[in-house]
């Protein structure tokens, strides 16, 4: 048996920063100090470029302009900037009703739910057993009263890709417009803000190696808004307060390489994926794959295992070094396991067993064969020692 090792496997939750990011960021922390609005010496000069130059990156891997793409305090902000801003706008001519799928982020959800206290009106669209969305239930539900339709990218727990370009041409045909929150798929597949029909994209630094505290949105020009944060007027009025510098051009930097290198990295995390979901279902009986089995994250492994408890497994990999996820009860303080598995048609009882993997480029097939074996064992272990267990 291999040594006990240090294997982060939850890059879902957060990434590391990449050293070239840190790098990048290094001189907005020490000596290149000015504020971005002081126009009228180098110091602020510099500042204002570099955040320029970050807004630039960003734009280009969604095939935006740099106009439409400005920087937020999170990705949980610029999904409350873009469906509570929009609700409240003239671009939403009045209408009130909102539609979103029932395996959103809470930052959608609870957003949603408190619209709803404002007096408008959500319709949640279910998916099918895969997490995708069911294209006819949307075209049904678009009627008069529509403003907007807000339907992840991919899915954060359990990888689902949504069929993104044909939701966003649905709601264009039929006059509605289209938020997405891409904070999983933001520099890990590729996106295309025309041609997928997108009016507005949510994304955060911390899920592509860039640091926490720090998003953006893309609003696609001639969208006319209320700013969610007032004041000095930053952000051309859409979210005023001192641009975080360092934290914008690290965002930046980690947008550069994930547009250079996505086709290779995406390529080399899926094979590691595939076979750590090979090597688990080989190996531990009772156990099902969660989500799309092809449409899915580079990254994301999601298991349903049966008569084991989710936050049990994630305790005993961590014992073992082993960093990972579940969607189960007790691991989110509510009774209830995750929205997402409850929706994707899991009984509560599976839903327990819920684990997910999901990995990055610093992981290894060394990592892979780790996982699969440390997680093995602690199955079989666990299993023998419950009641409920019998092997088939
Ligand atoms: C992480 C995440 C968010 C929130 O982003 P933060 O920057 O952590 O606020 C929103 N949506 C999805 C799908 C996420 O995975």
């Amino acid at each position: 048996m291999e040594e006990k090792r240090f294997v982060y496997a939850d890059n879902a939750a957060t990434t590391p920063v990449a050293a070239e990011v840190l790098n990048k960021m290094m001189p907005y922390l020490t000596g290149e100090y000015g504020n971005p609005s002081a126009s009228f010496y180098g110091l602020g000069q510099r500042a204002k470029r570099a955040i320029e130059e970050a807004r630039g990156n960003v734009a280009q891997v969604l095939n935006a302009s740099p106009k439409e793409i400005f920087f937020t305090g999170s990705g949980t902000e610029a999904d409350n900037m873009a469906l509570r801003w929009f609700m409240h706008s003239e671009t939403a001519r009045g209408r009130k009703k909102l539609l979103t799928t029932t395996i959103e982020h809470h930052a959608i959800l609870h957003t949603a739910k408190a619209l709803e206290k404002e007096g408008f009106s959500v319709v949640y669209l279910p998916v099918d057993n895969y997490g995708t969305l069911d294209l006819n239930a949307l075209e049904n539900a678009i009627d008069e009263d529509t403003a907007l339709v807000s339907v992840m990218t991919a899915n954060n727990e359990v990888g689902t890709i949504q069929p993104v370009e044909k939701i966003g041409k649905i709601c264009h045909e039929k006059g509605v417009y289209f938020h997405t929150d891409a904070v999983q798929a933001f520099g890990h597949i590729k996106l295309d803000v025309k041609a997928m029909n997108i009016d507005l994209l949510s994304l955060s630094g911390h899920k592509i190696n860039a640091t926490k505290g720090v998003g953006a949105i893309y609003i696609r020009s001639g969208l006319a808004l209320e700013p969610l944060i007032t004041g000095g007027g930053q952000e051309k009025n859409r979210r005023s307060g001192t641009e975080n510098v360092p934290a914008i051009v690290g965002l930046g930097e980690a947008a550069r390489l994930k547009g250079l290198n996505m086709e290779r990295e995406s390529a080399y995390v899926t094979s590691l994926s595939k076979s750590l979901q090979e090597k688990i279902l080989k190996t531990i009986p009772q156990t099902v794959l969660t989500g799309h089995p092809e449409n899915r994250l580079p990254g994301n492994s999601s298991f349903a295992i049966a008569a084991i408890e989710g936050e049990t497994m994630v305790m005993d990999l961590d014992l073992n070094g082993i960093c990972a996820a579940t969607g189960s009860a007790c691991s989110t303080a509510s009774l209830d396991p995750s929205h997402v598995l409850l929706a994707i048609g899991l009984s509560h009882e599976t839903a327990h067993g819920s684990l997910r993997i999901t990995l990055d480029t610093q992981n290894t097939p060394e990592d892979v064969d780790y996982i699969a074996e440390r997680l093995a064992e602690i199955v079989k272990r666990r299993r023998a020692m419950s009641p409920v267990w019998k092997e088939q």
